[in-house]
């Protein structure tokens, strides 16, 4: 096996997380490798941004080219009640007049691909089709990985400081045997696209819609996409949606139960009567975890690879790229201080944690069958701002946590997940 020594820092995974933390470290001059074990741009899940994307995309460059893309622009998200009933739309612009409040739906090969065109712009340099097989330790001390090219030649490469942006592969994570699943969100999904769905018009065309189905025991989200496209997907409790539903052999019939949760959604079936179904139903679960530590010495997690919430609220590629921006801040000052130990590099561990925590608070609102917003709202009118600051993902730039005495009497909260 080879070995090389010749990076500042290797970031294992080309997501939006990895991308953000590679391109700012190098735009300060460090070298920097970024490893995607595939060789091509990808179908994923996870298609709808939040607002405060805003503010990392102008770091990195990347307002200009969000612009000038065939993305649908979203200015709000909406939510239908298990009997069909809508909300009115929570416009982000209701709270922030600024042209940040507007963000957009994507594909996610052509995003991932253009958040990887521009780390290579400045100056990361990308290696495609190479997976990292594990991360290299001495002691406690991260020192490289061992990478393996699509032929299984394997190879050792060393650096200063190594970022774990695998996802749910959550490399280090495992390696370290450092995360934990939330109990209370044992959940799985089923989704798809489908080509030619009814949406609404002008600023409502590219909404997130968020529908209960009948008896609140799953819900769908409807993503509109480029190419005419909508993504759709349902989300329940593991038992409810697959375990339970086995045939006698075992086997899981997918595109049935999916078809029979869309029988409970009546708004959503209107929308898709005449649409077509691109591929068939694809199926993630146990997606909800997240890691006791956030770095080590000479290691990093962002995004993923650090924990996920759940997808009701689209916080997923918001917090993917706010931890990368912050992983890169506390990299680029450990390179100033000479200073690469878990105290530095965990340095915005506390403030990343406060934030993710305001949203998991809100999931768990939701999932709390006796609670509505509707009913939350009526009670506490003088609310509606701080929720929609939430959606927005406005919980670092605001202090959102003045809503949640008033939600605590609505729904239970889960005890905050300690950080090391
Ligand atoms: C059902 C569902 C719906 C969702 N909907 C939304 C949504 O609407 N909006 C939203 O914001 N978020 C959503 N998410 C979450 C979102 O998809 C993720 O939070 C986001 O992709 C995280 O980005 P990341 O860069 O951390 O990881 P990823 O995007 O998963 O990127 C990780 C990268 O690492 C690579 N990799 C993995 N292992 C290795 C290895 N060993 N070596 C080299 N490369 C490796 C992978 O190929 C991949 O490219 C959803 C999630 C689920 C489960």
């Amino acid at each position: 096996m080879n070995t090389h020594h010749n990076y500042d820092t290797i970031v294992i995974g080309g997501g939006p997380a990895g991308s953000t933390v590679a391109t700012l470290v190098a735009d300060q001059g460090h070298r920097v490798l970024l490893l995607e074990r595939e060789t091509e741009p990808q179908f994923k899940i996870g298609e709808s941004l939040i607002p405060a994307t805003y503010w990392t995309f102008k770091r990195l460059g990347m307002l200009e080219k969000l612009r000038a893309s065939h993305f649908p622009q979203k200015y709000s998200v909406q939510f239908y009640s298990g009997t069909g009933k809508a909300s009115t739309p929570f416009y982000f612009f209701q709270t922030n007049p600024h042209e940040s409040a507007v963000t957009w739906q994507v594909l996610r090969s052509e995003f991932d691909q253009m958040l990887l065109d521009n780390a290579k712009e400045k100056g990361v340099e990308i290696r495609r089709g190479i997976g990292v097989r594990e991360v290299l330790f001495e002691g406690d001390t991260a020192t490289g990985v061992v990478a393996q090219d699509k032929d299984s030649t394997r190879e050792a490469l060393h650096a200063t400081v190594i970022v774990d942006s695998t996802g749910q592969r959550s490399l280090i994570g495992r390696q370290l045997n450092l995360n934990t699943t939330e109990p209370n969100l044992k959940m799985a999904s089923l989704f798809t696209h489908y080509e030619a769905a009814h949406r609404d018009e002008g600023i409502d065309e590219g909404a997130t819609l968020i529908l209960h189905t009948e008896e609140k025991d799953s819900w769908f989200w409807s993503i509109p996409l480029p190419y005419n496209r909508t993504s759709i997907g349902v989300v329940g409790e593991l038992d409810y949606l697959l375990q339970n539903r086995r045939n006698a052999d075992g086997t899981l019939n997918t595109q049935k139960i999916f078809t029979e949760e869309l029988a409970k959604c009546t708004p959503l079936q209107q929308r898709l009567e005449g649409a077509t179904q691109l591929f068939p139903i694809q199926t993630t679960k146990d997606f909800s975890y997240r890691a006791s530590r956030i770095a080590g010495n000479n290691w990093v997690l962002v995004g993923d690879a650090f924990g996920f919430l759940d997808p009701v609220y689209s916080t997923g590629l918001f917090l993917a790229l706010k931890s990368g921006e912050m992983a890169a801040d506390v990299i680029i000052e450990a390179f100033d201080k000479n200073d690469f130990s878990e105290s530095q590099l965990g340095s915005f561990g506390a403030e990343f944690v406060k934030g993710m925590e305001a949203f998991r608070k809100l999931v768990y609102a939701f999932y709390t069958k006796e609670f509505s917003f509707a009913r939350f709202l009526s009670e506490y009118p003088e609310h509606q701002g701080g929720i929609i600051d939430i959606l927005s993902g406005d919980v670092f730039r605001k202090d959102v946590t003045h809503i949640f005495p008033a939600m605590a009497e609505m729904c239970p909260f889960p005890p905050e997940i300690p950080l090391n």
